[in-house]
């Protein structure tokens, strides 16, 4: 039984972190998503909202936990007897970043393996600080966030 966990801000979830949750269900038996509380990042979403709209996008899906943590994801890794840290890259921009933070948690525990994939080409442009500027001038993301998470999102001006 292979668990990876998926850790990020998920302000808001979008569909290029479900496209990344399928890939990681196809490698592995199990995925938590550890949603971080990242106070230094100053979310739109307090955490239990973002915990809120992860259930729902993914619920029914037994392979699926979710939890929120604020300590090491080495620790919350060893906790659950994860095998590797699943991220997911956009462009080469992710890059620099995703490799020192690979390089740390290895140095933290060598056992665990971080994991890339890339998602489908049409969510390489797709965050979710680019969708919480554009919703909150108006502008209709609707189409890269998960059904349920539209209702937690300022409405497009028409
Ligand atoms: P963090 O604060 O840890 O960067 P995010 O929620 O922004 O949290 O992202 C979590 C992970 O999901 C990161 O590895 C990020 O690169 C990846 N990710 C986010 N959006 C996409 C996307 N559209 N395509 C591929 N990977 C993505």
């Amino acid at each position: 039984m292979k668990t990876a966990i998926y850790p990020g801000t998920f302000d808001p979830i979008t569909l290029g972190h479900v496209d990344v949750v399928q890939r990681g269900l196809k490698l592995f038996d199990s995925i938590i998503i550890a949603i971080a509380d990242s106070p230094k990042k100053d979310p739109m979403f307090d955490v239990q909202t973002r915990l809120d709209m992860v259930n729902a996008t993914f619920a029914g899906e037994s392979r699926i936990q979710v939890l929120n943590f604020d300590g090491l994801l080495v620790n919350l890794a060893q906790a659950h007897g994860a095998a590797a840290i699943l991220r997911g890259l956009r462009a080469a921009s992710d890059f620099e970043y995703e490799f020192q933070l690979a390089a740390m948690n290895r140095k933290l525990d060598a056992d665990i393996e971080s994991v890339f994939v890339m998602a489908r080409e049409e969510y390489t442009f797709v965050s979710s600080s680019f969708i919480r500027e554009i919703s909150s001038m108006g502008g209709d993301v609707d189409a890269l966030v998960p059904q349920v998470v539209r209702p937690y999102l300022p409405q497009a001006k028409d």
